[in-house]
């Protein structure tokens, strides 16, 4: 009999399973599938020469070295703070350095939130499809999933007590979600609100893919919104999640949270216990970076993406069968397929890379209860538009013999 391990490990040990499909996944790195799987940016827009510049100039004197390879603070690099809440107020957030706290990218943010208000058993209220990434942060604390209503629900200020007591928190991500693409409009962002307040709920605002617009006017955020109800960031009810990873590059692993003081001296804590601050040299060059092409380094990356999505987005019309729909996101990096009913993502994937050479992630992991099967994430980030038409052609081909 094999060893079971689990009777070492605490029961929270239990939540923390490996997905079939990402297992799966990572045996898709062959050169002859297109893949539409993976959500990451297109290394080949990464601005690696102002990266290495900036990593040279932070080197190269001695002072700022003997800084940059040193142990810093927890709340990470003051002029990077400061660089931030100027940012933040562009955003229309009035914030001070000491409402943010940098984190190992914004996967780190979330860890820390669960970490701060889940115990077992309490509720956390997010869409149904979700970001996966967070479903695994929040795991680990044992929380009790509820869906959170869309608007137009009459159940917008019933979600509490179904399944014993008030839900700590409402996990959003307004702009251009994960998986599905969608944005949420005012009137959506409001009830969001509202409902934090009827329910005394933070809201967790995960703005991962913010800047990643290509066409429709831009929202205020959740964060900002909350300031106007509330009168000062120190009053208002949600957490802003940013990140560079989209913008500049992931592997710095560079993000940051914004919130009210007493919610980002407790992230100060958690943070400081769990890896005492992010890399100070990672932190003084994205700084540098961030600085200098910020701007305009997003507009280069959005004229890249947005020509992915519309090339996909004309290829679905072309190639999809009668009965499959999708949305049309404004920005980001996904689009979300619905299939008919009786079609079930994970199978399909087994198929469209045995017979068609293609990838996609199966949506079912998207819900934290894994009901619905029928739908498909695709990321139009990594192909370009003629390989994107190929591979929607072959994924319309695949669903016709489906
Ligand atoms: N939120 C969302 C919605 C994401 O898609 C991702 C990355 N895939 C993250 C957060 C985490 O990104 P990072 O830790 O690199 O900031």
């Amino acid at each position: 009999m094999p060893r079971d391990w689990s009777r070492h490990f605490a029961p929270r040990a239990a939540r923390m399973g490996a997905s079939e499909i990402r297992e799966l996944l990572k045996l898709l790195d062959q050169p002859d599938i297109i893949s539409f799987a993976g959500g990451i940016p297109d290394p080949a827009l990464f601005p690696r020469e102002p990266l290495a510049a900036a990593f040279a100039r932070v080197l190269g004197d001695p002072a700022r070295a003997a800084a940059a390879l040193q142990y810093s603070v927890s709340e990470g690099y003051r002029p990077l703070r400061e660089w931030l809440a100027n940012y933040m107020a562009g955003l229309g957030v009035a914030c001070t350095p000491d409402n943010i706290l940098i984190t190992n990218g914004s996967q780190q943010a979330l860890d820390f939130l669960g970490k701060l208000c889940i115990g077992p058993g309490d509720g956390v209220l997010v869409a149904a499809p979700t970001y996966l990434g967070a479903l695994q942060a929040f795991n680990c604390y044992e929380p009790r999933y509820e869906t959170l209503p869309g608007p137009e629900s009459n159940r917008l200020h019933a979600g509490a007590g179904e399944g014993g007591g008030a839900p700590k928190f409402a996990y959003v991500m307004p702009e251009f979600q994960n998986p599905t693409g969608t944005t949420l409009d005012r009137r959506a962002r409001a009830a969001v609100l509202d409902l934090a307040e009827a329910l005394d709920l933070l809201v967790i605002e995960d703005a991962a893919y913010e800047k990643l617009r290509y066409d429709g006017e831009r929202e205020p955020s959740l964060l900002q919104l909350a300031i106007e109800r509330a009168g000062h960031i120190d009053e208002a009810r949600v957490v802003y999640c940013g990140t560079f990873s989209k913008t500049i590059v992931p592997a710095l692993r560079i993000g940051w949270a914004v919130a009210a003081r007493p919610i980002i001296q407790k992230l100060v804590l958690i943070k400081q216990a769990s890896d005492l601050h992010s890399a100070t040299l990672n932190q003084m060059v994205m700084h540098e970076v961030a600085a200098e092409l910020i701007e305009p380094h997003a507009l280069e990356i959005r004229a890249a993406y947005r020509a992915r999505r519309d090339a996909m987005l004309r290829a679905l019309a072309r190639h999809m069968p009668p009965g499959v729909d999708w949305t049309r996101p404004e920005g980001g990096m996904f689009i979300w397929v619905t299939l008919p009913v009786h079609l079930d993502g994970a199978r399909l994937l087994e198929r469209a890379v045995r017979e068609a050479r293609i990838a996609f992630v199966p949506g079912e992991a998207f819900f934290a209860d894994r009901s619905r099967r029928n739908h498909l994430r695709l990321s139009f980030s990594l192909a370009d538009p003629a390989t994107i038409e190929e591979g929607i052609e072959r994924l319309g081909r695949l669903l016709r013999a489906a």
